[in-house]
């Protein structure tokens, strides 16, 4: 863990200012939710529902709970049956999702389309998105759950924290709202699509974590959501961790999955026609359309299960993986991976590949994921 002991307080922007109420207006109009994030990267005094900003669109409420957090609530008699989160930019420069975001966000500012679940659009980190890095000081993305209490004061720590109220205000009200005398809270269901490019390069370009789930099975038609948006490859998840999906899916029990798209490209540089599908999905998910999915089928998919971790133990640690070893390479049997004092790792098992190689984390941390492929019965 690092310390950035530079930290000062952030300066918050008030809602009231002149430049504020300009951009929010133009927001608005134009609805480029990006540059409205970019430009007030610190956040706000005023946060949550009740700070008034909001303003009516194609039948729906959008509301601005803080920079890079938007509450979009139909306006309708019936009761909301899905409560979806759809966040990117948790690492900053991971810009194709916070262009997919952008995209579905000024669809509907343009009445384009009309949004008919409720649904929380995140634009995780305005900060690491100005400095086109993946974070400032700490990987926000293992501070859920949690984890932001136990480090020194940073952006992502506060961050952190603050979307987990703002991630579990909207759920919580998604299920208590519209309670009518005989319905029950427990129809309403939860999503959190968390939208992710990756360092490296993969031998499955797209692919997604599906957090752990303890004792209950792995949705199969969730899987189909996946291949329809074209993420075929699915590791599962093997343990809780601090993660954004998870977070919502341990506590909140939403279909989450952490999604990695491809690889880590500067704004304007990605190709958007490589992700309309899952741009398409997401769509007709919170529009309300027909999803016109697959049954699962194991032959549609890439699925893998966590066989370990090879843990750095010592400073004699030595990875025998190349630097530039894409995620999903696998190798023979018997293949000697890293060495260590005293110890040494060597595959078992057909078909065992890696996931995430880092040979430089600290003692005790996680080098290497090894996985090996499964299917489901
Ligand atoms: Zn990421």
């Amino acid at each position: 863990m690092q310390n950035d002991n530079t930290f000062t307080t952030p300066v918050l922007t008030d809602i009231n200012d002149d430049s504020f109420v300009k951009a929010y207006q133009q927001f608005i109009k134009h609805g480029d939710f990006i540059s409205l994030t970019r430009q007030f990267e610190q956040g706000l005094i005023q946060t949550g529902a009740s700070n008034q900003l909001s303003f009516s669109v194609n039948n729906a409420k959008v509301s601005l709970l803080d920079i890079g957090v938007l509450l979009v609530e139909p306006i309708s008699s019936a009761k909301p049956s899905k409560s979806i989160v759809i966040s990117s930019g948790i690492h900053g420069n991971e810009t194709a999702p916070i262009e997919i975001v952008q995209q579905l966000i000024s669809d509907m500012v343009a009445q384009k389309t009309q949004v008919k679940h409720r649904t929380l659009f995140i634009m995780g980190h305005p900060v690491a998105m100005n400095i086109a890095k993946r974070f400032q000081t700490e990987n926000l993305n293992r501070l859920f759950c949690g984890k932001h209490k136990g480090i020194a004061p940073c952006f992502e720590k506060d961050r952190a924290e603050k979307l987990e109220t703002y991630v579990s205000d909207f759920f919580n009200a998604g299920c208590t709202k519209d309670t009518s005398a005989n319905s029950i809270d427990s129809e309403v269901t939860n999503y959190h699509y968390d939208l992710h490019t990756a360092i490296r390069n993969s031998k499955h370009e797209k692919f997604a974590i599906y957090p752990y789930q303890g004792d209950k099975p792995w949705d199969k038609e969730q899987l189909s959501f996946m291949a329809a948006c074209g993420v075929n490859t699915i590791l599962f998840g093997h343990g809780p961790t601090g993660t954004f999906s998870y977070y919502s899916s341990a506590n909140f029990s939403a279909h989450a999955f952490t999604v990695e798209l491809g690889k880590v490209r500067p704004f304007g540089e990605n190709n958007m026609a490589n992700f309309s599908a899952m741009t398409e999905k997401l769509t007709a998910l919170i529009c309300d359309e027909e999803l016109l999915l697959n049954s699962f089928d194991n032959k549609d998919f890439n699925l893998y299960t966590a066989l370990g971790d090879i843990t750095k133990v010592s400073d004699n640690f030595k990875l025998f993986i190349d630097d530039a070893a894409s995620n999903f390479t696998d190798y023979p049997v018997d293949t000697l991976l890293s060495t260590d004092t005293g110890e040494e790792y060597r595959t078992t098992q057909p078909g065992e590949s890696i996931v995430f190689p880092n040979a430089k984390v600290g003692n005790g941390q996680r080098a290497v994921l090894m996985v090996v492929p499964t299917s489901l019965s």
